[in-house]
């Protein structure tokens, strides 16, 4: 039996081992997925034992998505631009770090709301760890632009700094205004079930350009206020178990080159957050 699980501390509420596992029977293959609750002085023993022969690799969570690096042998697509890694492969003992978060969102808008970033005005709303996939996976897409806003401001510019130095048209923007943009993202914590932010909204979707698509990376609960209020509005929206669910999937197919069966993990992913009692 080959092992994944993911790293990071604590881990106790990640889906990521309910869907996973699912894909691994799905796919009839003799494989196990595990939480590897991590502490900061234990991420180092952690990644020696990964490299044994029966490690497939894991997810990177948080608080470890950087602090993994140096501990890797090599870094594959957008890792090493974003300084991020969620996901780990071993093969033959050798570490190689991946950064699937942005390029799982960018499939999901594509596969799940027929959107295609090339040539489209983005907004993000938040500039943390998740925005920061996002935006960099954006610029890959070829986004016409990606505008950034940070309730901390100074986030927003570092991001657009970094995101820019690819060449990408990036840049921070001064206000939470969806006016314009094909493609609003709600990358902040607002929304997020047992937040106290339940009822806040990222932006008003009055504003929304006609023909916008806005995404909510907020997965629980899976109709957040925001995309409620969207939707009111006559505006076309996508929840944030897609990314989640894409995310893993490409983690998946890196790990086993088994394609993954998406539609297994969704209903998993989706029947343990209702067996939680989240909307
Ligand atoms: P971070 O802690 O890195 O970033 C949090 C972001 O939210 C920052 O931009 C922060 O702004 C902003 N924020 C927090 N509180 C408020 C507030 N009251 N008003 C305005 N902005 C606020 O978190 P992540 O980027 O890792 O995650 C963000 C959200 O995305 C979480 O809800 C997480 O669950 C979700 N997520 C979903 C994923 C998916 O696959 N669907 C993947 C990863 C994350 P500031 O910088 O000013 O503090």
């Amino acid at each position: 039996m080959r092992l994944a699980g993911i790293i990071g501390h604590p881990v106790a509420h990640s889906l990521s081992p309910v869907f996973q596992q699912a894909a691994f029977e799905a796919c009839g293959l003799d494989a196990r997925y595990e939480r590897w609750d991590t502490p900061a002085e234990a991420l180092a023993g952690r990644l020696v034992s990964l490299r044994d022969p029966k490690y497939l690799g894991a997810n990177v969570t948080i608080p470890h998505k950087e602090a993994v690096i140096p501990l890797l042998d090599e870094l594959g697509g957008q890792a090493a631009r974003m300084g991020a890694v969620n996901t780990i492969v071993n093969r033959e003992g050798r570490l190689f770090g991946f950064n699937t978060d942005g390029p799982g969102f960018v499939a999901a808008v594509r596969n799940e709301a027929a959107f295609d970033p090339a040539g489209r005005r983005c907004l993000l709303l938040g500039a943390g760890g998740a925005a920061r996939g996002i935006a960099f996976a954006l610029a890959d897409a070829r986004a016409a632009a990606v505008a950034i806003w940070n309730r901390s401001p100074e986030r927003a510019e570092r991001l657009a700094r970094d995101v820019a130095a690819s060449g990408a048209e990036v840049a921070p923007a001064a206000e939470p205004s969806p006016a314009g943009f094909d493609l609003v993202v709600n990358c902040t914590s607002l929304g997020m079930h047992g937040t106290g932010t339940e009822a806040e909204l990222p932006c008003d979707p009055a504003q929304a350009a006609p023909g916008a698509l806005f995404v909510d990376i907020v997965y629980a609960p899976e109709h957040t206020a925001w995309l409620q209020a969207a939707r009111a509005a006559g505006v076309r929206t996508l929840g944030g178990l897609p990314m989640l669910i894409y995310q893993g999937a490409l983690a998946f197919e890196l790990w086993t080159g088994v394609h993954a069966p998406v539609e297994t993990m969704f209903e998993a992913a989706r029947k343990a957050l209702a067996a939680r009692g989240t909307p």
